[in-house]
């Protein structure tokens, strides 16, 4: 009852147009739901995200939901939820990614689902990692482990000491720390990240995933930059 009163009063609105929802629509309507482009790639060995990563990082797997271009619908959607607070667009975007992944075989492969850890200072000015949501809705329809241990990004101070001495990858790569664990060795990795667009962050991430043991690592984005 105290749910639908709330509805009466907020009615919740398409995040894309701001039409009123319909019955059974979160967040996006049908309609603008239609209008995002899909990737839908049925080689997940070698397609646009894995070309991106080519010769830097050894992938077993990649996976975007979307294209991203300037202007279209995926970026005001990204957008709205690293700027505008909407933190359940990341759960959308992964459930509908999940039910997707769950037709491929591979996907059943999968042991953790890690989420691309956020700066500290980033998270507290926007309240949330933004891509939480969407990692923990896949790791949830896959059935595998999900660990936001595994991967952390060190305090955004420490790493400027850096930036004279170093080029912008290798500033990137020791953003983040590897904390190892047993568990990890001889397990499928699934990398899930907002945006790909150089790859540079997913590639620093990488290197530091790829010190564990036997590790086998794949990618899985909400969008790609074409
Ligand atoms: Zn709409």
């Amino acid at each position: 009852m105290f749910r639908g009163l709330i509805d009466l009063l907020f009615p919740e609105v398409c995040s894309s147009c701001e039409c009123s929802l319909l019955e059974g629509e979160k967040v996006l309507c049908t309609r603008c739901r239609h209008d995002l482009p899909v990737c839908n790639w049925k080689d997940h060995q070698q397609n646009f995200v894995s070309d991106k990563l080519k010769g830097r990082v050894k992938l077993n797997f990649a996976d975007a939901l979307l294209y991203f271009e300037k202007g279209n619908k995926t970026q005001s959607l990204l957008h709205d939820l690293k700027y505008k607070g909407q933190e359940n667009i990341s759960r959308y975007l992964g459930l509908w990614h999940a039910e997707n992944l769950k037709q491929m075989d591979w996907s059943k492969d999968i042991d953790y689902i890690i989420p691309v850890p956020t700066h500290p200072k980033r998270r507290r000015e926007r309240g949330y990692n933004q891509v939480e949501g969407y990692a923990k809705a896949i790791q949830q329809v896959l059935g595998c482990g999900y660990s936001d241990e595994l991967l952390q990004r060190k305090n955004f101070s420490k790493t400027q000491v850096f930036k004279n001495r170093l080029s912008r990858t290798e500033v990137i790569e020791h953003n983040f720390i590897l904390n190892p664990a047993e568990k990890y060795f001889g397990k499928h990795i699934a990398l899930t990240d907002d945006l790909i667009t150089t790859g540079a962050t997913a590639e620093a991430c990488f290197i530091q995933l790829s010190k564990l043991k036997d590790v086998r690592l794949s990618l899985i984005v909400m969008a790609v930059a074409a």
